[in-house]
């Protein structure tokens, strides 16, 4: 058996005015990172609509390849959607990529195999059975030019092929990397999120080791960075987290000309899956706060899911578990039937009074400050009892993009109702600071403005 440890971080770069990247880490296993394209803050509306409609849909599904496909259509449909509402959003898209564990199947273990991307030496894993529920496979989406790629075994590989003009032109032997990275036409994608009613998605099947490491990024990473450095880098013993800020370093150090989005996956020995060590962590399930009731002495015990509490559940809930619920299990072998339903009805007790604190504690967001960014997180200021905040969305907005005089409030935590409420007040407070600014000095050009004029609307061009 294995988990999944992830690691995320995300930088503007060294050129860019906003970061049109988003990414995504659940502690249900799954992982996005999305590219997103559009003037005024169109990019950052189509990235952000895409992870968040790919991640509610998948959590609605099956854990399968074919429900995360379904998931990535979804995703386009909404950013297509969201693009037909407003004439700024018109002709926005983005790029995507994601990544989850899911259910092996005899069917998809063949199609796995396309590219060589599926392969591992013989003997290394259990034959997967159909339908277990093992949860023993990665399923990869992708759109775009945004890349997913596999370390295994102190190799290297690139499990995506982009979906642009110059990986055309590398295909047909017309130029080769180091040409492709200088194309001038090196930023327009020949496929992508939210441009069309309906899209052709890739699907790639893994069967991963332990042991590997899968690294999802955008364009700002893997055009800076050559495959030599990134295997470099993969190749120390860090976790997930510093190596995916070592590699956003890694970026900026080659020129950082782009937003870097980076999310670092590692297949580690153990059982279930743990939250990841930083990320956007929205609706944290409580998969992993798992009760178990004896049922006899040469019987499995069953696995018993507590309620899950709140809208979107809770994490954190499995260390901070309190200590009397493993109780029953002693006892549920010896004694009735009454007895075993009495222990049940207290589950459902402990159940509903934790939901009810975890909805109180999860049912709202604040915005707060993470290393100088403005963050939204879900929860409280501070937390409630084991509840703690999680990060629901990193922005680009540093504190210098702010008026000062808004720092206090928002060190101590601005309780916002919604995410919604929460991304309105960051607008609110940039377009103040932008306000000032302009009255400060009338002819300093704004973000917006940048970002009018190099929006191209007519076809899939990227900025
Ligand atoms: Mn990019």
């Amino acid at each position: 058996m294995s988990r999944l440890l992830a690691g995320s971080a995300t930088d503007v770069g060294l050129v860019r005015a906003n970061n049109q990247d988003q990414f995504l880490v659940t502690d249900d296993d799954l992982f996005a990172v999305a590219d997103g394209m559009g003037g005024h803050a169109a990019g950052e509306v189509a990235a952000l609509t895409a992870v968040e409609a790919l991640a509610g849909a998948f959590r609605a599904g099956e854990r399968e390849s074919a429900a995360l496909l379904a998931a990535a259509k979804q995703a386009n449909r909404a950013v297509w959607e969201r693009a037909g509402q407003n004439p700024d959003f018109f002709g926005m898209g983005t790029t995507l990529v994601a990544m989850a564990r899911v259910h092996a199947h005899l069917v998809g273990a063949t199609a796995a195999r396309q590219e060589g991307t599926g392969t591992l030496p013989e003997g290394t894993e259990p034959a997967p059975e159909a339908g277990s529920g093992d949860l023993s496979k990665l399923a990869v989406v992708h759109v775009g030019d945004s890349r997913v790629y596999r370390f295994h075994d102190g190799q290297l590989s690139q499990l995506t092929v982009d979906h642009s003009v110059v990986q055309e032109l590398i295909d047909e032997g017309r130029i080769d990397e180091r040409e492709a990275s200088v194309h001038p036409r090196r930023h327009i994608l020949t496929r992508a999120l939210g441009v069309d009613p309906d899209v052709e998605i890739d699907l790639i099947e893994v069967d991963p080791a332990i042991g590997d490491r899968f690294v999802l990024c955008s364009d700002g990473l893997c055009r800076e960075v050559t495959d030599e450095q990134l295997a470099e880098i993969l190749a120390r013993p860090a976790d997930p987290f510093d190596l995916a800020n070592e590699l956003v370093r890694a970026a900026k150090e080659h020129g950082g000309s782009d937003n870097i989005t980076v999310v670092v996956v590692d297949v580690v020995e153990g059982e279930g899956s743990v939250p990841g060590v930083e990320g956007a962590g929205e609706g944290v399930s409580l998969g992993s706060g798992r009760l178990l009731l004896g049922t006899g002495e040469n019987e499995e015990p069953d696995t018993v899911q507590l309620p899950k509490a709140g809208p979107s559940g809770a994490g954190r809930l499995a260390q901070a578990r309190p200590a009397g619920v493993a109780e029953p299990r002693k006892r549920a072998r010896l004694i009735t039937p009454r007895v075993v339903g009495f222990f049940v009805l207290l589950l459902v007790v402990i159940g509903v009074g934790v939901g009810g604190i975890g909805w109180y504690a999860r049912s709202s967001y604040f915005v707060g400050l993470r290393s100088d960014h403005l963050t939204i997180f879900k929860g409280r200021p501070g937390g409630v009892l084991w509840f703690k905040p999680t990060v629901a969305q990193r922005t680009g907005v540093t504190v210098a993009e702010v008026l000062p005089s808004r720092l206090q409030a928002l060190r101590a935590g601005q309780t916002e109702p919604s995410i919604g409420a929460a991304r309105s007040y960051i607008r609110n407070l940039t377009a103040e600071a932008n306000q000032a600014r302009r009255v400060d000095n009338p002819s300093a050009p704004t973000k917006t403005a940048l970002a009018a004029t190099a929006r191209v609307t007519a076809d899939v061009i990227r900025r």
